[in-house]
């Protein structure tokens, strides 16, 4: 058990995305009696990159009291309004599927008929979303900005932001609420012999910082599951080939921010492109096993044309902690696991954390019992495997051009992923396929409507899939429909 009514001192450890998100939602939850100290290494810095949010990222600064809008100004953030794979069929440009975020649905017997019925004629799903006209042509920001201040806009919206400048307005928003800062590196965690539990930090300065609860927010370092309980670690390595990094920054290559992450396949892995207001941050992920750096390297430039300057090789292997919560430590963020940017998951992974600890911790009056931690670390590795099934169906390609691609398409499928596609070839997605991933009750990561999008763009969900439901519809509504699937025919965006 767990009592934090009788914890006085919250440390959180790190001062990336994870730290500053932590402190400020610690803050939050308990009252006056109890400090919350964050303690970073100004020497080490953050891992600087991660720039682009999903849908939970708004709901997190909301809950916060954090104005959308002033967030995206502090950080030269834009909107983000999902995600375009480009030459993942290994073709041209007309080669691009989109995975966009989708507004509330309309479901008819379980699943969204308009998207139903472009899948079964053979129409990106896209173009149910509202959003699509504006991803495709490019609008502005202020374009988006006043369709998401009508009544019922019909898409959602994320956002991109610049890594640093988030860190450092957390920063101020959280202290300037009373977190504690303290600017020191850490030597190791003190562990109370009797229980094994942390009870201080130790500093390099010889110093001490007493801990009641700790959140391991150090990143890569991953100083307590890591470095001090050398705790079990689910690799995702039998399912996902990408290991290395590549980051830099470009110019906008257009007059707008895009709208999108643009994810670029490469021959040996794929490029992120995420634009902010004044530049562009990117990186190549790709497989250690299939090319080397310096190769890496040279496939960036050849691809844009134009020398880049990289921040440095970021190395990992794909997977997490099984148990993220353990005694009076909970790890977020990168120190708790880390998979290929691909579809930005750790962010979000990490804000649903935080939000589902809050949730229970206030639901519980504090106290908290082992049983619900047992708990809370199931539905958060639930999660993670959500994140490896959504991730595989990315690599269910049909391309073989080059040994990477050929060895990314023929890895076997996650257990998960496999049980859902032979489902998806009768039917759609619906939303009691993704309740198993879920952290918090009422919320999935990526709803049916995102693997719809992956799943019809990388072709691994047929049209036939859509067939049969549609037929179970009433002739006038899908009369209605047939006028759909016409007009988009007639007017694509
Ligand atoms: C290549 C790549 C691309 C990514 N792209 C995305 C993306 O598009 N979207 C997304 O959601 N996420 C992305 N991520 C993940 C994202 O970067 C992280 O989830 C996010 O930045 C949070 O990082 P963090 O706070 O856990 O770690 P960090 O930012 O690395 O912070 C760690 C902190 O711990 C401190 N620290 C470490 N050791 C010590 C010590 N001994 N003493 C004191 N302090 C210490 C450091 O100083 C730092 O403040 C990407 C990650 C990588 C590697």
């Amino acid at each position: 058990m767990l009592d934090f009514n009788e914890i006085r001192d919250v440390v959180v450890l790190g001062g990336g995305a994870a730290g500053w998100f932590a402190a400020a939602e610690a803050r939050r939850l308990f009252g006056p009696q109890t400090a919350v100290t964050l303690v970073e290494s100004p020497d080490i810095g953050i891992v600087g990159v991660g720039e682009g949010g999903i849908v939970n990222l708004v709901e997190a600064l909301k809950r916060n009291g954090i104005d959308p809008l002033a967030f995206m100004r502090e950080t030269e953030g834009a909107f983000k309004l999902g995600f375009a794979y480009r030459g993942w069929h290994g073709g041209g440009e007309e080669d691009v599927y989109y995975h966009l975020f989708n507004g509330p649905l309309e479901l008819a017997n379980g699943f969204d008929p308009q998207m139903s019925a472009l899948l079964a004629n053979g129409l990106g799903i896209g173009h149910a979303v509202r959003s699509m006209p504006l991803v495709v042509r490019g609008a502005s920001q202020d374009d988006v900005l006043q369709a998401l201040k009508e009544e019922n806009p019909g898409f959602t919206a994320s956002l991109h932001f610049d890594s640093h400048r988030l860190a450092e307005y957390l920063r101020r928003v959280a202290t300037g609420r009373g977190v504690q800062l303290r600017l020191a590196k850490v030597q190791e965690l003190l562990l109370a012999p009797e229980t094994g539990w942390v009870r201080a930090l130790k500093l390099d300065d010889g110093d001490e910082v007493p801990v009641g609860f700790l959140i391991d927010a150090s990143g890569f370092a991953r100083f307590s599951l890591g470095r001090t309980y050398k705790a079990a670690w689910r690799s995702f390595a039998p399912w996902l080939l990408l290991d290395r990094a590549i980051p830099f920054h470009m110019p906008h290559p257009g007059p707008n921010p895009a709208l999108v992450t643009n994810a670029l396949a490469m021959p040996n892995g794929w490029m992120w492109q995420i634009p902010l207001q004044k530049r562009v941050g990117a990186g190549y992920v790709y497989s250690s096993a299939h090319v080397d750096d310096d190769a890496a390297l040279g496939e960036i430039e050849r691809r844009l044309g134009f020398a880049v300057q990289p921040m440095r090789t970021l190395r990992f292997e794909p997977g997490h902690f099984e148990q993220v919560w353990r005694g009076n430590v909970m790890a977020v963020g990168l120190a708790s696991g880390f998979v290929e940017p691909l579809e930005a998951t750790s962010i979000g992974q990490m804000l649903e954390q935080l939000a589902a600890f809050g949730l229970l911790v206030a639901g519980s009056h504090g106290v908290v019992s082992d049983l619900a931690i047992e708990r809370f670390n199931q539905a958060n590795a639930d999660y993670w495997r959500g994140i490896l099934d959504f991730l595989r169906m990315h690599y269910d390609v049909r391309r073989r051009d080059t040994p990477f691609w050929r060895d990314a398409a023929e890895r076997p499928l996650s257990p998960g992923y496999a049980a859902l596609k032979q489902v998806w070839q009768r039917r759609t997605p619906r939303p009691f396929d993704t309740v198993p991933y879920r952290l918090r009750a009422q919320i999935s990561m990526f709803g049916p409507p995102s693997w719809l999008a992956v799943g019809q763009g990388v072709g691994a969900i047929p049209p036939q899939a859509a067939q049969a439901e549609l037929r179970s519809l009433p002739p006038e509504q899908r009369r209605e429909l047939d006028a759909f699937v016409a007009s988009v025919h007639a007017s694509p965006p």
